[in-house]
């Protein structure tokens, strides 16, 4: 059983913080803050890279 890695999203416009699965935030993934509906697109792979290495037991993120 993998354990779901949290990553706290600030949203850059109301300054809300929010959590989301490492693994559902791929490339391209778009995030809707829940405070003000702002949409944020994730770019890159470094949340999902961070929850392959902890899957992996890679030790720190
Ligand atoms: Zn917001």
């Amino acid at each position: 059983m993998t354990k779901d890695v949290l990553i706290t999203i600030t949203c850059p416009v109301c300054k809300k913080e929010f959590m989301k699965k490492a693994k559902d935030l791929k490339d391209g993934t778009v995030i809707n803050c829940p405070g003000c509906g702002e949409k944020t697109t994730i770019r890159g792979t470094m949340f999902t890279d961070m929850a392959e290495g902890i899957d992996k037991g890679a030790g720190h993120a």
